[in-house]
């Protein structure tokens, strides 16, 4: 089922933010507690440490002990929660905090319990007791006995400091979860505002309104690419339409003229204006020749420029079918009085023979029939690093450099007038170009009015050989 946008990114951005929190929380609970747990079991034993420290600072320069003063610090320790009894070297009791006093004592060992239990609620603690010699002028005079509660224990503050590092932690996973929805709104509407937009620019582009454009900008590059990739898909829309418009109005343009002539001709002949002579059905002959090659041409063309067409590729020499051609056209050549002469070595390609065969008859015939009588028809075909070029040029009239962007649309001729004489449909260039993109190649025009006309062809060579 799809979702929105919107669900989708905070789904997502939560989840990360709870996996985050999650680690933080799990890794700050495991290490930081254990390092805290390190400090608290070492600050226990400084705190010990210091009572003893401080408990031979009262022994008198004769050994007495100030039993008043050890009372005070055998309080302020049991405050601290130290449970302490100090004794001399023969073991007589100087000062013990139970007979002082008991119930607080006890207190004192079930308020720690009670802390680590509130904390750890399996925690296995107890009493404890640890003897420390009282040293008095690098003799020992006696022993401190401190009674806490171990392993170790949290007092209120340590209990309170992990309390708020908690505390901290979910405040934090709060605000990220908070920050997550408040960002995941705010991306998913500036995508999807503007995806919405381009998608109803899309949807009036599918309803047929080509002129419809998007003019989305946005800091997001793919945005940016699908708003170009609309306007784009709109534009060749919008062009094919215009295209097919005009071919439909360029046959209809085309038929007429060759259908007018033979119906007025037949006309006449029927009314008896006009016998039927040789001359007059020579002429209709003419215009049905004409039909019946635009006909023709245009059934090629549409084949050619059909997107599924199979390509029968075979490996043979391009020269060999140039000079087989070359040999068919001898005749017409002969009779206008013009010359076709090909150069070049044997040249190996790999390509559909009568595509290539298509190309090089109409451009042939096309220097026959563009270059006046005595004219010259030259034909190259060469080698290149990473191709094959052919070149087909003649000394005939050229073509004005304004028609030179135009001549291989279909139905377009440079001088009507003249094509007229020639016969032609207009298709045979346009023919030429299908065939070469359907090898993947490129077709140029190079030609100077009053000094001739030469087409160059260059054919990448085929990725895979059948040899
Ligand atoms: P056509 O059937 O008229 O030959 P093409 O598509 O073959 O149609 O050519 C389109 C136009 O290009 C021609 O009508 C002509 O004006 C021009 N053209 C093509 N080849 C030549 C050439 N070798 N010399 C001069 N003009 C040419």
């Amino acid at each position: 089922m799809a979702v929105s946008l919107r669900t989708k990114l905070a789904s997502s951005y939560i989840l990360v933010v709870l996996i985050c929190v999650i680690l933080i929380s799990l890794l700050a609970n495991l290490f930081l507690e254990k390092q805290f747990r390190n400090y608290v079991t070492k600050n226990q034993e400084r705190r010990n440490q210091q009572v003893v420290s401080s408990i031979s600072q009262q022994i008198g320069a004769q050994g007495e002990w100030h039993t008043q003063d050890i009372a005070g610090l055998g309080m302020n320790a049991l405050e601290q929660g130290l449970i302490l009894k100090v004794k001399d070297n023969s073991g007589r009791t100087i000062w013990d905090a139970r007979t002082h006093n008991s119930g607080m004592c006890q207190q004192m060992i079930s308020h720690m319990a009670e802390n680590m239990l509130s904390r750890y609620p399996n925690w296995k603690g107890g009493y404890m007791e640890t003897q420390y010699p009282v040293i008095h002028g690098f003799q020992k005079v006696g022993i401190v006995e401190i009674g806490y509660y171990g392993p170790f224990y949290f007092d209120d503050v340590d209990l309170a400091f992990i309390n708020t590092l908690n505390r901290i932690l979910l405040g934090v996973m709060a605000l990220a979860l908070f920050a997550a929805f408040g960002g995941a709104a705010v991306m998913a509407k500036r995508l999807s505002a503007p995806i919405g937009r381009v998608i109803e620019t899309a949807q009036m582009i599918a309803k047929g309104s080509y002129a419809t454009k998007s003019r989305e900008k946005s800091s997001i590059r793919e945005l940016n690419q699908l708003t170009g990739a609309i306007n784009d898909l709109a534009t060749t829309l919008d062009k094919q339409e215009q295209l097919r418009k005009q071919l439909t109005a360029d046959v209809a343009h085309e038929l007429r003229t060759p259908l007018a002539t033979l119906q007025s001709h037949i006309e006449a002949i029927l009314d008896g204006v006009w016998k039927a002579d040789p001359e007059r059905l020579q002429v209709c002959h003419n215009e049905v020749t004409r039909l019946n090659r635009m006909v023709a041409d245009l059934g090629k063309l549409a084949k050619y420029e059909s997107e599924n067409l199979v390509l029968n590729l075979t490996e043979f020499d391009l020269s060999v079918l140039i000079q087989e051609l070359a040999l068919n056209f001898e005749n017409e050549f002969r009779r206008k009085g013009s010359t076709l002469n090909f150069y070049g070595e044997p040249v190996m390609i790999f390509a559909d023979r009568d595509m290539l065969t298509q190309i090089m008859i109409n451009l042939i015939s096309n220097g026959l029939k563009f270059t006046p009588a005595g004219g010259k028809v030259e034909i190259s075909a060469s080698k290149l690093k990473d191709g094959i070029e052919i070149s087909v040029g003649d000394n005939g009239p050229g073509i004005d450099s304004d028609d030179q962007p135009f001549i291989f649309e279909r139905f377009y001729r440079a001088d009507k007038s003249r094509s007229r004489l020639t016969g032609g449909s207009g298709i045979g260039l346009t023919i030429v170009k299908a065939l070469v993109e359907t090898h993947h190649g490129v077709i140029k025009v190079n030609s100077t009015k009053g000094t001739g006309t030469e087409f160059i062809i260059f054919l990448p060579q085929a990725k895979e050989s059948p040899v």
